[in-house]
């Protein structure tokens, strides 16, 4: 029974029956749904798509008021989806400065469902208490390297050692309450300015206590693959090329090299890289962005949505709304038209042109996924 339950829990074997749907492009239940609370954000990481494609992303002085969701409309829309058992994702933006993350949170772990927010770290610190009292589960914090280089690629002074002190801030409450809850999960983001520094990062991880550091490669669409999009399927709504001078000149030799000395020493946390590439799987990526890696198929829109500050639902990064949480209800959206056309379309063609660089192709391939939640 007991291993019945944990296989029923298993991310891929839960999201197995989905596609069997596909060509009628229906999916059973959510796996994950990412409620992006706000695009408002302290930070300016020149790499944020959000930044470019979010015309309301304001400079992060304000409260959050960029999101139109209230929190009502929010536990209308977990209330209609809790008995599916999705595991909800807070992100932005900065989610911390949702007004009502906090209460909103408390509805969530009342639902009994599985929380995990990622976050830059800014206002972990003052949190930390109410992320223990509310038992969250995972807490995601982007990290760009050691101080000067983080700061530099944020652009706010200060950045890292706000991370700092909510990392310590958790990890000294977890040690005081014998919890092992919110697992402290490290995301280090590769652009050109750190992916040397990865090494240190992890040594930097060890010491402040954290339990995984996982070393993300950044997703992004180049001119071609939007030209090629937008010219193919501008059903799904039309793309613009993500901001890709962070990835300009990075070495992915050099980067090997650095994983290579990564992975000869033993560590006591836990290391993870998404995706999981082989060294010339990376030196593909980076050199060869037109070049398919990963799956043959996405499935991710069986899976997953995300919603955005405005209310609307979305099967994935591409601009393409299925429908707005405050107009309708999730199940309406889930199994609606617009999503099952997306979904059919997809079924049909396996990936899209804009999806050669997106992480969606990698997240349900076992070869490539160390899933950060799973
Ligand atoms: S691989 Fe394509 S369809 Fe799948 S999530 Fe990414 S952009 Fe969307």
């Amino acid at each position: 029974m007991k291993k019945l339950k944990g296989l029923l829990r298993n991310t891929r074997i839960r999201s197995l029956p989905n596609y069997m749907l596909k060509n009628v492009g229906i999916a059973l239940w959510p796996i994950d749904i990412t409620l992006y609370l706000t695009f408002a954000c302290p930070n300016f990481c020149p790499h944020c798509y959000h930044r470019i494609s979010e015309k309301d992303h304001k400079s992060g002085e304000g409260s959050g008021e960029d999101s139109s969701l209230s929190l009502s409309d929010y536990e209308r829309f977990i209330k209609e989806c809790s008995f599916l058992k999705p595991q909800i994702r807070f992100s932005g933006g900065e989610p911390f400065l949702y007004p009502h993350l906090l209460e909103l949170t408390g509805f969530i772990k009342e639902c009994g469902l599985k929380l995990a927010i990622i976050t830059n770290g800014c206002l972990l610190a003052p949190n930390a208490q109410s992320l223990l009292d509310l038992h969250v589960d995972v807490v995601i914090v982007s990290l760009y390297g050691p101080a000067l280089v983080h700061d530099r690629i944020v652009q706010r002074k200060g950045a890292l050692r706000d991370i700092e002190a909510g990392v310590r801030a958790i990890i000294a409450l977890k040690r005081k309450r014998n919890s092992c809850i919110p697992l402290i999960i490290i995301n280090y983001i590769l652009t050109n300015d750190n992916y040397l520094h990865f090494p240190e990062m992890v040594q930097w991880t060890e010491n402040i206590g954290g339990d995984t550091i996982n070393l993300t490669h950044l997703w992004f669409w180049d001119q071609q693959a939007v030209t090629q999009q937008n010219q193919d399927f501008p059903e799904f709504g039309l793309l613009q090329s993500t901001p890709n001078s962070t990835l300009c000149g990075l070495d992915p030799i050099a980067l090997v090299r650095k994983i290579d000395l990564v992975q000869r020493k033993t560590h006591t946390i836990q290391i993870s890289y998404y995706p999981l590439l082989s060294p010339n799987e990376i030196i593909t990526y980076y050199q060869q962005p037109h070049q398919h890696l990963g799956a043959q198929r996405c499935i991710i829109p069986w899976t997953t949505s995300y919603v955005f500050p405005n209310g609307d639902l979305k099967p994935c990064y591409l601009n393409y709304s299925t429908g707005n949480i405050k107009e309708q209800s999730f199940q309406q959206i889930w199994n609606g038209k617009k999503f099952r056309t997306f979904r059919i379309a997809l079924a049909k063609h396996g990936y899209f042109p804009a999806c050669k660089r997106c992480t969606g192709l990698f997240l349900f391939n076992v070869k490539h996924n160390q899933a950060l939640i799973s």
